[in-house]
């Protein structure tokens, strides 16, 4: 093999790596995201109505925490939800107004 050759093979080796590992923490980082199953503490994907019309949703309640990674979704704080995530318009019986 000439030294050309090899440095160009070396070259196009460690791009297609570079990639490959950000790909893998991309799905890493997907993978980590557990949601929280509809119906633990009354759980809702969406507000009822009732809710909604008062404000009262994940978005606006004390326990959620926005993640500009998830659009439509953050993590609740809440310690039975266990650091899941919810939708931004969900609605559980913990909800509990921001201050
Ligand atoms: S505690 Fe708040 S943020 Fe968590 S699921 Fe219930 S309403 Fe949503």
């Amino acid at each position: 093999m000439k030294r050309r050759d090899f440095l160009k093979s070396t070259l196009l080796a460690s791009a297609v790596l570079s990639v490959l590992g950000q790909a893998s923490g991309l799905m890493n980082e997907a993978l980590a995201q557990t949601w929280v199953k509809v119906g633990t503490l009354g759980y809702k994907e969406e507000a009822p109505a009732m809710q909604a019309k008062a404000g009262k949703k994940c978005s606006t309640c004390k326990h959620y925490e926005a993640d500009a990674k998830t659009p439509g979704g953050g993590k609740c704080k809440l310690p039975a939800m266990k650091g899941g995530y919810v939708k931004e318009a969900g609605y559980c019986n913990m909800w509990l107004k921001k201050a």
